[in-house]
């Protein structure tokens, strides 16, 4: 299914080609602060349609590349790698209107340990 998403006011948007049924709760030092609710997803499902204001954070590995609006502050997605290198997308549920969150399984992932 074809799902929008976006920040709050809309500078980042973007379309992900997906069927979320579980989301990620991740307690790192920094998903414990945005409070999002993560899908990872094939780069190649995630097509970003606006991307005016978009900052850019990293930190330890540097391996994930956690995207934000300028703007409005929201942090609606995350870029990285796969461990079979492959290109993923990260996608904040949480910016995914036409998402039932109450639906998802919750899945716990302890992030502050990896
Ligand atoms: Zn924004």
């Amino acid at each position: 299914m074809l799902h929008e998403g976006s920040c709050h006011c809309g500078d980042i948007a973007f379309t992900v080609e997906a069927d979320f049924t579980e989301g990620l709760d991740c307690n790192c030092s920094m998903c414990r602060r945005r409070g999002a609710l993560l899908a990872f997803v094939p780069s190649t499902a995630f097509e970003l349609k606006s991307g005016k204001h978009v900052g850019t954070y990293s930190f330890n590995t540097h391996k994930l590349q956690h995207h934000f609006c300028t703007t409005c502050g929201i942090a609606p997605f995350t870029e990285g790698q796969a461990p079979d290198g492959t290109a993923t997308r990260a996608i904040n549920l949480r910016c995914v209107p036409d998402v039932d969150l109450d639906s998802l399984k919750i899945v716990k992932w302890d992030g502050a340990s990896h």
